[in-house]
């Protein structure tokens, strides 16, 4: 194997190894002489104190971040303030934002006028060195302030919050253009310079198109002034993020990626080599990392690229492979003959990392104590001064005991460059350039007012947190001592990750979090694809008297078969069951519990299977497949806790003297658990888990196009312990079996999960039989509408909103169905919707890029296809995704999206990928809210706003079960948001909530006349 292959061996198997493994190799690595490590906190120490001498009274960011950061919540409040405001496009909902926040007590400033209404006008005075005057007027700024506020109203905030921004544009971004910016440069020739275009990563084609022209527009501008006599390495650059130039920069897209940014990247290089100026792959978040790195060894590969050495890599040191990938860079810079610029950082995605592990139930691919970064940064240093001659090492930081570690390392050597950020650790830096003879580049953002505000809120994110060293080194309570520590010496021995961050599998109480599948790994997609192939090439025949399941991808395809209940089954299996519960119920809650947790660890281990089999058999995405398998072990999980924490013992009750009350929950009999086809694994095992935990014994009813699925579930609960009384399954239609099945005598209880219509149909038969009255749980569909204001994120509206209503090919119950957009934000909105629709792949769920499947049989795709032509008549077509050429064989309906009027809503559900889309003016507000609350369905609401009063007003109008704000809403967690309705769309109690199992189980209470034993010892034991 080569050296660069090797290395890339290395990067992959080490993303999510185990922290103490990877800080045992960051110890190894890091070699340092007997007393250097003494001589380096003597320095930090040194440059600590001249920074923090430097910025008393000063107007540096340091100061300001101090101040206004958002550790502080006024920081916060006014961040989300001047973030939201400078993209409102209407007045009125830029005052209801103020209004807003004006409110909350927040803005009413404290006495010592440090509220954050003062914050938001002294922002901008600060600044500019005004402040002291306002202090000194009458009563201080805060009543000035109040003041103004009261004369002028809203306007008067609106114009002090922009001003401040603007203000703040000046201290972090270089310019608002290319030119500017590098005017900027020319006056700060001590300096080196990288210019960075702001904006957000590209959601559409057109976006990635201008962001392209931008970056090329920058290279010339840049090139032009680079003055030619700059030695190589001192020239002025340009940084660059991939996911501004490509839609779908993401791993699972790997070979579109590959084939149609690598190419972009390429040109730009060109002709950045031809402008001899240097390039810098920024650094993005952990599951882009592969996919950047391939990218860069096409680049440094490329043959038009040879020779050239301006191809620079952002390297995280945060990232438990940071060591890796330093490694790598080397071997490739010395098999591609190159010498290639590093810039080693800590890392800014430091907290989306842990929250997007969390969610994925996946190891963190970063390091969660902030010593360890700082230990893993100078080892990546060491490594990278280390590999003099293949690399340039550019070493990016404010810290003064990292730099002072990089200074004592390179010793006489200036080889090395270091790096900032604009704006920010001036203090440091002027000195050390001035005194020390090294070289810094500044790290320079261009761009609008409008795109800074990502980037700020990263910046003030990082820096403004407890744990940043230029958030520390302005605060005076923190001893400096303290601050330049050598971060060795405060990590544990033996090594332990941080506390405050627990592993991804413990994030809840009482049970553990559902191992995930890592979709951002390459080879785990390839081996996912080879299964479902695999599966695929196993022909199944059908034997006489089965039904054959087909593919709705492909209906040429068998994935299997099932033998359907005979008419004499329902009945046997009942009675089978009844027979055999008591023993189940009379079996301690402990038991039952563990007997669920061996079948949720048997789900996770067979996760690839399963995976495989609801592609096939449901037509899932593999990312849909892995959130469901994850779903189905934690009801498992979940409703075991439950069970060991209600029905483990009885709860005990208030008593008078001389007597003793308790209460117990016990199993009530035969459940019939009838599930549906669009989570045939984790609403099936969810249903029969928690009848089960509850001490019922049950026979299932599984979605006639999905049997196997809960075949397959089945069987691990059998294996696990559950006897095949107690569980039993039954496959065939709603008419031959359901029905018969919800009539049955000796039922106890039936829970259901599919249309209203067929609930009705249950409830009714249950009404119709004699004996006792049972419960019924059911939980029906929904006609979900998502409510984005002007306040609202478009970005973030359009991401939230195509996953809600296209994943799954919308056939979840919590889909949206319904957008209404304020018409002042839909023109941006709507045109970003159509280019995100644009980019979809419909097609076969056996790829690992594809991103919609099919729907789930013809009589699915035919009911669409009709309401599809009647929008057609009434609506105005948005955008319809392109259908991939393997669809012509299934049962597929291409996303679409129709913007309607208000009053051509649907009045019924719409089980499928097709978005309806009402544009309502603000004044209309309680009539659109009125028509959504008119269908009678209360599932999924999903509101965009950054007004907190935005969202309590519509809470209010609408009575729904689960709400999910600024967030898409689809993907309900097991107890963590409890799932179902009310209205139309379903009876409660939530499944994967605490009151679920209640439900299945009948209540008995025990009261003891204990003095009837002889007396009440206890009550006579008080005398004393
Ligand atoms: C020139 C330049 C270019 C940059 N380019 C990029 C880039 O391409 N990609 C990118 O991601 N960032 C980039 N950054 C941002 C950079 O990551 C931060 O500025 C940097 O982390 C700050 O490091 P520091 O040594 O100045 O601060 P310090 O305060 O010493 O370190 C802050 C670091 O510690 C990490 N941290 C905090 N708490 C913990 C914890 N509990 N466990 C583990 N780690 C923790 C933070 O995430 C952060 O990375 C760039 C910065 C500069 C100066």
């Amino acid at each position: 194997m080569s050296e660069t292959a090797s290395a890339w061996k290395a990067v992959r198997d080490r993303a999510r190894i185990d922290e103490a493994d990877a800080v045992a190799a960051l110890r190894e690595a890091l070699v340092l002489p007997e007393g250097l490590r003494g001589r380096i906190v003597e320095d930090a120490l040194r440059l600590a104190s001249r920074v923090r001498a430097a910025s008393a009274g000063s107007l540096r960011a340091e100061a300001f971040l101090q101040r206004y950061g958002l550790s502080t919540h006024e920081g916060v409040v006014l961040m989300c303030l001047a973030e939201a405001l400078l993209r409102i496009p209407d007045s009125e909902t830029a005052d209801a934002l103020i209004r807003d926040k004006l409110a909350g007590g927040a803005w009413r400033g404290s006495a010592d006028g440090s509220g954050a209404l003062v914050n938001a006008a002294s922002w901008a005075l600060m600044l500019t060195g005004r402040l002291a005057e306002w202090r000194e007027a009458e009563g201080g700024a805060d009543a000035v302030m109040r003041r103004l506020v009261a004369r002028a109203g809203e306007p008067v905030v609106r114009a002090a919050v922009r001003q401040a921004v603007e203000i703040m544009a000046g201290q972090f971004v270089a310019g608002e253009t290319i030119d500017q910016a590098l005017a900027r440069a020319a006056r700060t020739p001590r300096y080196r310079w990288s210019f960075d275009m702001l904006g957000e990563a590209a959601r559409t084609a057109a976006d990635a198109e201008r962001y392209l022209a931008h970056y090329h527009q920058a290279i010339a501008a840049v090139g032009a002034r680079a003055g030619a006599e700059l030695a190589p390495e001192t020239r002025p650059g340009l940084s660059i993020k991939l996911s501004a130039l490509h839609p779908r920069y993401e791993p699972a897209k790997r070979a579109r990626v590959l084939a149609e940014l690598a190419p972009r990247v390429v040109g730009l290089c060109r002709a950045a080599a031809a402008a001899g100026i240097p390039v810098t792959i920024d650094a993005e978040e952990a599951d882009r990392l592969e996919l950047s790195l391939e990218i860069f060894e096409r680049l440094a590969r490329e043959p038009g690229l040879a020779g050239w050495d301006g191809l620079g890599l952002a390297v995280q040191a945060y990232q438990k492979r940071a060591l890796a990938v330093c490694a790598w860079v080397a071997a490739l810079a010395a098999g591609t003959r190159r010498r290639i610029p590093v810039r080693l950082v800590k890392g800014a995605y430091w907290d989306t990392e842990i929250k997007l592990a969390q969610v994925l139930g996946l190891e963190y691919p970063v390091l969660t104590r902030k010593a360890a970064t700082d230990v893993s940064y100078l080892a990546c240093a060491q490594a990278l001064l280390a590999a003099r001659g293949r690399v340039f090492a550019q070493l990016a930081t404010h810290n003064c005991h990292t730099v002072a570690f990089v200074l004592a390392c390179a010793g006489a050597r200036r080889d090395f460059e270091f790096q900032k950020l604009h704006g920010m650790g001036d203090a440091l830096y002027e000195g050390l350039v001035a005194d020390r003879g090294v070289a810094c580049r500044v790290y320079a953002p261009v761009g609008s007012h409008r795109d800074l505000l990502a980037y700020l809120v990263r910046r003030l994110l990082e820096n403004g947190a407890n744990t940043s060293f230029v958030h520390q080194v302005a605060d005076r309570a923190v001893p400096l001592e303290r601050l330049t520590a050598d971060p060795l010496a405060l990590l544990p021995e033996p090594y332990a990750p941080s506390r405050r961050v627990p592993p991804p599998r413990d994030i809840y109480p009482g049970r553990r979090n559902a191992l995930g599948l890592d979709l951002a790994d390459a080879r785990v997609l390839e081996r996912l694809e080879r299964r479902v192939a695999a599966d695929r090439a196993r022909v199944r025949s059908v034997r006489a008297g089965e039904t054959a399941v087909v593919e709705p991808s492909d209906r040429g395809r068998v994935v299997g078969a099932v033998r359907h209940a005979a008419p004499g089954d329902v009945d046997a299996a009942v009675r089978a069951a009844h027979s055999a519960w008591r023993a189940w119920d009379a079996r301690p809650a402990n038991e039952r519990a563990a007997i669920l947790e061996r079948a949720a660890d048997a789900i996770e281990s067979a996760i690839e299977a399963l995976v495989s089999l609801l592609a096939r058999e449901a037509g899932r995405t593999f990312a849909d497949g892995v959130s469901e398998v994850r779903e189905a072990a934690d009801f498992c999980r979940y409703y075991a806790a439950r069970s060991r924490a209600e029905f483990g013992s009885p709860l005990a009750l208030p008593a008078p003297a001389g007597e003793s009350n308790r209460l117990e929950l016990a199993g009530r009999g035969v459940f019939a658990c009838i599930s549906p086809w669009n989570f045939p694994l984790s609403i099936f095992t969810g249903q029969v888990a928690a009848a089960l935990a509850a001490g019922n014994a049950v026979v299932a009813k599984p979605a006639e196009q999905t049997p196997l699925a809960a075949a397959a579930a089945v069987a691990l609960l059998h294996e696990a312990g559950v006897p095949a009384d107690v569980l039993q399954l039954l496959a065939g239609t709603g008419e031959a079996v359901g029905a018969p099945l919800a009539r049955h005598p000796d039922l106890a209880g039936v829970a259901f999960t599919g249309s209203f219509e067929t609930a009705l149909a249950i409830q009714r038969a249950l009404a119709a039989r004699e004996g006792p009255i049972v419960p019924f749980v059911a939980e029906t569909g929904g006609l979900n509408a998502m409510i984005a204001d002007s306040s609202a994120l478009p970005g973030q509206v359009v991401a939230d909103v195509i996953g809600s209503a296209f994943d799954s090919a919308g056939q979840r119950c919590s889909a949206l169905r319904v957008l209404l957009v304020q018409e002042e934000a839909a023109p941006r909105v709507l045109e970003m919707l159509a280019g995100a629709i644009d980019e979809l792949r419909v097609g076969d769920p056996g790829r690992a890029d594809t991103d919609v499947g099919p729907v789930i049989d013809a009589d699915a795709s035919a009911a669409l296809g009709r309401h599809i032509a009647d929008l057609e008549t009434r609506g105005r077509l948005i955008a319809r995704a392109p259908l991939a050429g393997e669809a012509a064989h299934g049962t597929y309906v291409a996303p679409v999206a129709f913007e309607i009027a208000l009053d051509d809503l649907p009045r019924r559900e719409v089980f499928g990928p097709v978005l309806h889309v009402v544009r309502y003016a603000a004044r209309d507000l309680e009539r659109a809210l009125g028509a959504v609350a008119r269908t009678r369905y209360g599932l999924t609401l999903g509101i965009h706003s950054r007004i907190d009063g935005f969202v309590d007003r519509v809470r209010a109008r609408l009575r729904v079960g689960n709400t999910y704000v600024n967030r898409n809403m689809i993907g309900a967690v097991v107890g963590v948001q409890p799932f179902g309705g009310e209205g139309l769309s379903g009876t409660g109690p939530k499944a994967g909530g605490p009151y679920y199992l209640h439900r299945f189980a009948v209540e008995r209470t025990l009261t003891i006349n204990t003095a009837a034993l002889g007396g009440s010892p206890d009550l006579l034991a008080d005398e004393s």
